[in-house]
């Protein structure tokens, strides 16, 4: 069979320290917004966490299990690379929030920032539902002048602008499970 896996861009050891990092970073700054969010705080704290499926699932699971806070998740369905595409070919959400983000703090939780289309989509339609205060986290983000333009609040790690996939990415729906970001060969993307 064909070598699928080009490189290994980004290993388990790397991923999963700054993803602890982000996680502090994201516990630190809401606790300066909504106080003592901790679980077992008096109050419930207004924290809603938004990711996007289906690539940001990985990241996620990991992530949160690194803020021991008071808060909810509302993934939604956000469609831009369909099938075999590499680049981005326009927006659609693809289901509705399933919760109620009025007065609430939201972090938006993605797997990659590219052209930005997708995060800032997304941000217009969640700033309808009167949130607190949006931020933006992603794990990585492309080095392209359009990416560096969408203002995010918390990334992971800045990658060259090339095709990934691995630790939540996909290419036609595959190699979601990857534990590490590589790249592909050119056969794995005939
Ligand atoms: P944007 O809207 O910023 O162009 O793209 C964001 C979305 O496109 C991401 O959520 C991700 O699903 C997809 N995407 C962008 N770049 C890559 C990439 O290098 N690999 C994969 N697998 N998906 C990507
Ligand atoms: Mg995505």
């Amino acid at each position: 069979m064909a070598k699928r896996i080009d490189r290994v861009l980004i290993n388990r050891r790397t991923i999963a320290d700054r993803v602890e990092e982000i996680a502090h970073e994201i516990a630190d700054d809401i606790r300066r917004e909504v106080g003592d969010a901790r679980v077992d705080a008096a109050e419930p704290a207004d924290v809603t966490l938004v990711p996007l499926l289906t690539g940001s699932v990985i990241f996620l699971a990991d992530l949160i299990r690194h803020l021991p806070l008071m808060m909810r998740i509302g993934m939604i369905g956000v469609s831009s690379y369909p099938g075999k595409a590499t680049r981005s070919r326009g927006v659609s959400i693809t289901s509705a929030l399933p919760v109620d983000l009025t007065g609430h703090h939201v972090t938006i939780i993605d797997d990659i920032l590219d052209s930005g289309r997708t995060i800032t989509a997304v941000r217009a339609e969640l700033e309808k539902l009167n949130p607190a205060s949006i931020k933006v986290c992603v794990l990585l983000r492309k080095k392209t002048p359009q990416a560096r333009a969408i203002p995010v609040d918390y990334v992971g790690f800045d990658i060259d602008d090339e095709f990934v996939v691995g630790y939540g990415l996909d290419y036609d729906g595959y190699y979601r499970n990857l534990p590490e970001v590589v790249t592909l060969t050119e056969e794995a993307m005939a």
